[in-house]
């Protein structure tokens, strides 16, 4: 099993921390909310994704490592 990023859109809020916390890993839609750059949902082992993680107002990302 590899580790597995992803955000819950139907949670985020568009806050655009995701993306400012770890710019390479996370992007922002045409909307403004928060996505996983393609081929980045392994976090591409970026120690800037646990703090993206916790810097989501709303919880939005879940990381599972595997
Ligand atoms: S930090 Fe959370 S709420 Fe903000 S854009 Fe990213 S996933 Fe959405």
């Amino acid at each position: 099993m590899s580790d597995r990023l992803s955000v819950d859109s139907s949670v985020c809020i568009g806050s655009g921390q995701c993306a400012l916390t770890a710019p390479t890993v996370f992007d922002q839609d045409d909307d403004g909310y928060g996505m996983v750059r393609p081929g980045r949902e392994d976090g591409a082992g970026d120690p800037l994704v646990r703090e993206a993680v916790r810097a989501c107002p709303v919880q939005a990302i879940s990381f599972q490592e595997g």
